[in-house]
């Protein structure tokens, strides 16, 4: 299964890119602004949240985008919060943590 194989990494790379973007940001906020660490992952939550928000409203109604998605937002607020959810509890992989030293600061 080559095709669902490349599925994986293409998904795999995306996350690992996402994931390391968002640690970079997360840091230098904390350092710039002295933020503790929970309120700024608040403001990453609520980014997400906001963006969710955006991307539904340009996904509705009649000037909907062409890709062809539509949101289902009682289902898709449940996926974003189970994804949460779970990310919290689950520890990073030993190859995933290349952020390690940066993620103390
Ligand atoms: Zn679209």
């Amino acid at each position: 299964m080559a095709h669902s194989s490349e599925n994986e990494r293409r998904h795999e790379d995306a996350q690992a890119h996402i994931r390391a973007t968002v640690m970079n940001e997360i840091c230098e906020v904390m350092h710039k602004t002295g933020l503790p660490p929970m309120v700024v992952m608040c403001l990453v939550a609520q980014a997400v949240g906001s963006i969710y928000r955006e991307t539904a409203d340009a996904h509705s109604g009649p000037s909907a985008c062409g890709c062809g998605w539509r949101p289902h937002e009682g289902s898709d607020v449940d996926v974003l919060c189970s994804a949460l959810l779970v990310a919290c509890t689950r520890r990073q992989r030993r190859d995933l943590m290349t952020m390690q030293i940066a993620g103390r600061a």
